[in-house]
């Protein structure tokens, strides 16, 4: 069911390049999303609701969904699922009310200052995934981040549904209303990356798309990054544990299979260096999956070359191989689980011990769950407040500030042959370097 690496022997120089990962190829989606992103770029709404036609398999009269809709689908919500977002929203805002940052100005010498001044984005548009699986949870993970950073206006796009005649899921109307955002768009794919990067009748440009998706959405994201900003392409799911003998294989195998459920293409990786525990999990997988709703999709995921144990000589080693991986998800279920995860240096998210696993953090720990995946987590992090905010550099400098760097200025301009710069400064002083 599941395959095995074993590096007890030692670890293999191209550590990296031997693990366990999904081959997403974006570049060659590239090429098919061109000519979606042109279309929109070119006629509009009419091309996105073409498109969703084609794609979707609905037609729609407008990508814009009816406030009224928005009203109806919470209105008609199970309050249980109210209940339990509601919840979710709470923790989640909490941790990203945190994150917000204040202006920070540094006296640089007496009558020089450079402030550090934190600026939102003007106009986001918000990607909720709903092609194979629908997720209220990403409209949350979006949305609270960019509220809380002071993002002036916000729209959220899913993906047109045809058993709800063409609207996104009710689910997600619901969670966009509970959440106070009254701009919904119904597309999906290429074709919503693109009406957000060049506007629509219905729809206003934005100034930076954010969120999960499939191969199309990762594909047009990249195709117009630039003229839209972009978050990172979070790709398949992934979880990663790092876990010892005194590990519970029932938890092991559960957590695997919970992160396998997204997709055929994601990735399960238990690194340990316990054969007791690999064997322990072999015989539990095929347990857990046979009694798994999404057994299928299941069993192919952890069947899949993205996924697999790999056996290590030792703990020191698990944290190597851990590293290279660079997991989106990174579970520690080891003795002394916390100081374990303080030595990871690559990870989208550490969830440290038996009581947090990655489920928690999909929905309700508070963190967010738009995360870096394909190895990106050792140069990038996940969606937060951060991520919506710029920081502009603001200079501020006296005449006497500036004549004490009049002279440094001078020098460091010849030396790169820009003279014009040293005479800007001379300028201010009667074309004479101020000693
Ligand atoms: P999706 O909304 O990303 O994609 C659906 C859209 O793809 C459709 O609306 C359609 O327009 C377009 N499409 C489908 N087939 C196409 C084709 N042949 N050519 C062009 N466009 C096409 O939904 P999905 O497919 O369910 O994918 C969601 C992905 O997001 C999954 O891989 C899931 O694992 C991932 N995800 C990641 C996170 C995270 O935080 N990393 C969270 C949730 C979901």
């Amino acid at each position: 069911m599941i395959s095995r690496i074993d590096m007890r022997g030692g670890l293999p120089a191209d550590l990296r390049d031997v693990l366990p990962r999904a081959e997403l190829d974006v570049e060659a989606a590239l090429e098919k999303v061109r000519p979606i992103c042109e279309d929109v770029r070119h006629r509009g709404a009419v091309a996105v609701r073409e498109l969703t036609a084609r794609f979707d398999g609905v037609e729609i009269a407008a990508t814009r969904v009816p406030a009224a809709e928005l009203e109806r689908a919470l209105r008609e919500l199970d309050p249980r699922v109210r209940e339990a977002l509601e919840e979710s929203i709470r923790r989640t805002r909490k941790v990203h009310r945190d994150q917000r940052r204040s202006d920070t100005t540094t006296e640089v010498v007496p009558g020089g200052t450079v402030t550090e001044r934190w600026v939102p984005v003007e106009r986001v548009g918000l990607y909720v995934p709903g092609g194979r699986a629908v997720y209220p949870s990403s409209v949350v993970m979006n949305v609270v981040p960019a509220q809380e950073a002071g993002v002036a206006s916000l729209a959220v796009t899913s993906p047109a549904q045809r058993e709800f005649g063409g609207l996104p899921h009710p689910t997600i109307l619901a969670a966009c209303a509970l959440l106070g955002v009254e701009e919904v768009h119904a597309a999906g794919g290429a074709q919503a990356v693109a009406m957000f990067a060049y506007g629509t009748e219905e729809c206003e440009r934005a100034t930076m798309v954010t969120g999960p998706g499939n191969i199309w959405v990762a594909a047009a994201k990249r195709l117009l990054k630039g003229r839209i900003g972009i978050d990172a392409e979070a790709g398949p799911t992934e979880i990663a544990i790092l876990a010892d003998a005194g590990a519970d294989p029932v938890h092991v195998a559960a957590d695997l299979i919970s992160q396998a459920e997204h997709d055929v293409i994601a990735a399960a990786v238990l690194v340990t260096d316990s054969v007791e525990l690999a064997e322990a999990v072999e015989r539990e997988l095929p347990v857990q999956v046979a009694a798994t709703k999404h057994s299928e999709r299941v069993a192919e995921a952890l069947g899949g070359r993205q996924s697999g144990i790999v056996l290590v000589a030792d703990l020191e080693d698990g944290l190597k191989v851990v590293d290279a991986y660079a997991a989106e998800h990174l579970e520690i279920h080891t003795a002394d689980a916390a100081a374990v995860a303080a030595r990871v240096r690559n990870a989208g998210a550490i969830f440290v011990g038996t009581y947090a696993p990655v489920s928690l953090g999909d929905y309700l720990a508070g963190s967010n769950h738009v995360l870096p995946t394909g190895g990106c987590a050792c140069h990038s992090s996940g969606l937060s407040v951060q991520t919506f905010l710029r920081g502009i550099h603001v200079v501020d400098y006296t005449r006497e500030a500036l004549a004490g760097a009049a002279a440094h200025v001078s020098v460091l301009a010849d030396a790169e042959d820009l003279p014009a710069h040293g005479a800007a400064i001379r300028a201010r002083f009667d074309w004479e370097v101020p000693s």
